[in-house]
């Protein structure tokens, strides 16, 4: 059987594993392991904090510090509410496309990465390659931070990490991060009338919101020199304002949702310690002085990092080389990729692939782009028969 057709009977297998976010995974890791420990790997499988999922790690070559990690995330986004042709977990071929939910967002890469483990378990020398598949992407990077966590208390670094999300086999080594919050008031309900015996949450909420407002137009000033992000500084959203419940009553509660997307370290945590201050030092004081049990709670929804481009970048320069790139780009979308970034691994997302089908309906991974995410892991193979680390 050709490398394609070998690939492409992997895909349905894992396309098959309904792995939406809210489930289990273990069945897909299950198989995968299996895969891989047929080629020699050693294979470590984490399970989460729930129970429910597991992330793998798994290594080809010596055990030692540093080596390339191929990573993806194993989960997927629901099929609810959408129009599908066809089974979403039945993969389907027509018109050289490969259609089933996950085929670009990411099942193809990884079913790539583990048709090839037999050839890299051969060419596998000095450098040793390693295989991630993580739980909880599309929802906060979950499995991704509890992967990261593994590998701190192992003391193993990766030198370098592909993402295989889908770029179109394009080489990118940036996208903003994604941080997502809700802050939550509780105040002191009352009538209307009497604005003064109560502590009216919307209130503060909205004083809040304004404050925030003023970072956010700080935070435009404060764009790196030289960036290519669009637009080039750190945005912030207010998504959602809720509370309260009639014109008369003074509002006991209240919430506000909000995003902010760093382009550079350091941002997210001026605006975090800005608010912190603004909350601790203004309204804290104001409202406790009505009602001693008045809060604010920040509740962090998702801290997604950033993949923040680097002058020097290894994973640049190897994947770049690989797949014939002149240039490596940004990107819009968030990845796991800043996570493993701070770890000290360079790292680049380069996958088969349209973002553009991911999440959707029909979505589908052609052919061609499959077989050139192959073709970029048969050099990584060639590559890795003269390397060392
Ligand atoms: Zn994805």
């Amino acid at each position: 059987m050709d490398r394609l057709s070998r690939t492409t009977e992997i895909l349905r297998d894992l396309i098959a594993f309904p792995t939406i976010s809210s489930d289990s995974n273990q069945a897909l890791i299950a198989y995968a392991a299996n895969l891989l420990e047929d080629c020699g790997a050693r294979v470590d499988i984490v399970t989460s904090p729930c129970g429910t999922k597991a992330n793998l790690f798994a290594t080809l070559g010596p055990e030692r510090d540093g080596g390339i990690l191929l990573s993806g995330h194993s989960d997927v986004v629901p099929v609810a509410d959408q129009d599908w042709s066809s089974d979403p977990f039945e993969m389907v071929e027509r018109d050289a496309r490969l259609y089933g939910r996950g085929t670009c967002d990411m099942k193809g890469f990884i079913a790539a990465t583990l048709a090839m483990a037999p050839q890299f378990a051969s060419q596998v020398r000095e450098r040793p390659l390693h295989f991630a598949l993580t739980y909880d992407e599309e929802v906060g990077c979950l499995g991704a931070q509890h992967l990261a966590q593994t590998l701190q208390a192992r003391s193993l670094t990766p030198r370098v990490a592909i993402i295989g999300e889908p770029t179109e086999m394009r080489v990118i080594e940036g996208h903003k991060g994604c941080y997502e919050y809700s802050t939550h008031f509780h105040g002191l309900e009352g009538h209307g009338s009497a604005p003064d015996l109560g502590v009216n949450a919307v209130e503060f909420a909205v004083q809040y919101v304004s404050r925030l407002l003023d970072l956010k137009e700080k935070l435009r000033g404060m764009a790196p020199a030289k960036t290519r992000f669009d637009p080039p500084w750190t945005t912030v959203n207010v998504g959602a304002l809720n509370g309260g419940v009639a014109h008369n009553v003074i509002a006991s509660k209240a919430r506000v949702d909000w995003e902010m997307r760093p382009v550079q370290g350091g941002d997210a945590d001026f605006v975090k310690a800005a608010l912190q201050q603004f909350c601790d030092v203004e309204l804290l004081p104001k409202m406790q002085a009505i009602y001693g049990e008045a809060s604010i709670h920040l509740e962090i929804v998702g801290e997604i990092a950033g993949l923040i481009p680097a002058d020097e970048n290894e994973a640049r320069r190897i994947v770049m080389e690989l797949t014939g790139a002149n240039d490596a780009d940004v990107v819009a979308f968030g990845t796991e990729a800043g996570i493993f970034q701070a770890l000290g691994t360079d790292v680049v997302v380069c996958g088969p692939g349209s973002i553009e089908q991911a999440h959707k309906a029909d979505e589908y991974l052609s052919l061609d782009q499959l077989s050139a995410g192959l073709a970029m892991l048969d050099r990584l193979g060639g590559e890795l028969e003269m390397q060392s680390e």
